[in-house]
């Protein structure tokens, strides 16, 4: 389970590793949009969670979302419904549990497609959201722990956000550069690797 201070840990951990990839984002969106993507993000979500006290997990979930709504950008209002769908599945219980994390995912997954109108393949942040979400929900079916389900997210999303490369993009800007986003991975699908890479461990004692 993740509770609260759980979800601030993982929340705080992909603010960190996106503060540390923002350039190489905003590269990546350069080479296939206009190279705002980090900076775009960044500092909505850097504050998002300061001086809000103590939350449940779907809470703090949400209150990302919301940061991210206020962001803007084609990515700010897709990935506000993305947490907040997570963060709805968590609702306001103390604590998730691998099967609130899996429908939240897959719900989360199909809000950005109805609102961005993307499918797997068309190079944007839903060729790293849906295998992730899928991976939740296999290793749930097999009972898998909480920490290996995230594991196999996290590597479900680096490998698709990789796969992007050699994709050619249909959607938002990257479809207006052709075949010079071929070979660029998609920043959106590498922030979602980000977020399931930055998974809370659990705690060895
Ligand atoms: P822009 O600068 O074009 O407003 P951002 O730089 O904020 O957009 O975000 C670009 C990212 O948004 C892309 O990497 C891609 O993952 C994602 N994206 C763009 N269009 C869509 C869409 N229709 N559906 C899902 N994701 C999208
Ligand atoms: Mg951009």
């Amino acid at each position: 389970m993740i509770d609260g201070d759980g979800a601030r840990t993982w929340i705080g951990s992909f603010i960190g590793a996106f503060r540390e990839q923002r350039a190489a984002l905003d590269d990546l969106d350069r080479r296939s949009g206009d190279g705002d993507f980090g900076s775009n993000l960044l500092p909505a979500i850097e504050g998002a969670l300061e001086g809000a006290g103590a939350l449940s997990p779907g809470r703090a979930f949400t209150v990302l979302g919301r940061a991210c709504m206020a962001a803007g950008g084609t990515s700010g209002p897709l990935f506000g419904v993305w947490f907040r769908e997570l963060g709805r599945a968590g609702g306001d219980e103390p604590a998730v549990d691998l099967g609130a994390l899996a429908v939240g995912a897959a719900a989360g997954l199909e809000a950005v497609c109805k609102l961005g109108g993307a499918r797997v393949g068309d190079k944007t942040m839903v060729d790293a959201m849906d295998p992730a979400a899928a991976a939740l929900t296999s290793a749930h079916e097999r009972g898998e722990t909480l920490y290996a389900a995230l594991e196999q997210a996290a590597t479900a999303a680096r490998t698709a956000a990789h796969g992007t490369a050699a994709l050619l993009a249909k959607r938002g800007r990257a479809s207006y550069v052709g075949e010079a986003s071929r070979g660029v991975e998609d920043p959106g699908a590498v922030a979602v690797a980000l977020f399931f890479e930055a998974h809370p461990r659990p705690t060895i004692v």
